[in-house]
């Protein structure tokens, strides 16, 4: 008989931000297979005797391959008990799930996914800026600015519209070609970004610039998400606006003939 798996959402490092799912399960995991950006935090909910495994560790410059962590996935789950693949914020968002629901298909193991918070989801309420608003944002988009095979895995241009919020995954290094491929594809050069580093956990960090800003900013910590469109505005300056908005509206009250 084998144990059976489960593919489990760690969130963006904050414990509290884990499901009381991801928790009971992570509680009685017998192995956990987890990535380098999970946080000590979460990793602590183990218990003592479980076999803690870092598959996102580097072995000098080389990281574990995929193919690797496959194998220990159906190895695991042929004499252990309880097996979680700890993933950080969601299983199913850039995390390579894909290549591991197949093995385990393949393989004829048992197994389930508990999703978490993603990253811009996180990065989004740490810096309040809503991803959709009904006045600007209409739709929000999740993608990567890793490069694939030395091409970028991301037509960015696609994507960027004026009514479309852009979360960006995995942006280091990247944001001067991503500034630029925004406005190519037409986006006015003051749309709002904000870059949210380590969402949720103690050395977090934000920074508030638009398109323009981006081209010459040195690279914030990371992991890093950035948020790109209108919703990425600073509540400050949305403040501002909409002290302005109801200063107009007074001024035309005041100015419609029976009060001149
Ligand atoms: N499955 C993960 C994403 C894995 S890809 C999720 O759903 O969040 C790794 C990228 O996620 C990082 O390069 C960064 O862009 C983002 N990320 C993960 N945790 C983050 C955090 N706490 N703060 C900001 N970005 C984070």
């Amino acid at each position: 008989m084998s144990g059976k798996v489960y593919l489990v959402g760690a969130g963006p490092g904050d414990p509290e931000l884990l499901t009381v799912k991801a928790a009971r399960i992570l509680q009685s995991a017998d192995v956990v297979l987890h990535d380098a950006l999970v946080a000590e935090g979460v990793l602590a909910l183990a218990r003592p005797h479980a076999l803690l495994v870092d598959v996102g560790k580097r072995v000098g410059d080389k990281r574990i391959s995929q193919g690797h962590i496959n194998r220990m996935l159906v190895q695991f789950a042929a004499t252990a008990g309880t097996v979680v693949r700890l993933k950080g914020g969601d299983p199913l968002i850039f995390g390579r799930a894909a290549e591991e629901i197949a093995t385990l298909r393949a393989a004829g193991i048992a197994f389930a996914i508990v999703p978490g918070i993603t990253a811009a989801i996180s990065a989004a309420a740490e810096a309040q800026v809503p991803l959709t608003a009904r006045e600007s944002s209409a739709a929000v988009v999740f993608l990567t600015a890793q490069l694939k095979d030395g091409k970028s895995a991301t037509d960015l241009a696609r994507f960027a519209s004026a009514r479309t919020t852009l979360a960006i995954y995995m942006p280091g290094g990247k944001y001067r070609w991503i500034a630029e491929e925004a406005m190519a594809a037409g986006l006015n050069r003051q749309t709002p970004c904000v870059i949210v580093a380590n969402a949720s956990r103690p050395n977090q960090e934000l920074h508030w610039t638009d398109l323009a800003g981006l081209i010459s900013l040195s690279s914030p910590a990371s992991p890093a998400l950035l948020i790109i469109g209108e919703a990425a505005r600073r509540h400050e300056e949305r403040l501002a606006e909409v002290v302005q908005l109801a200063g107009q509206n007074f001024d035309a009250e005041n100015h419609d003939g029976k009060n001149p």
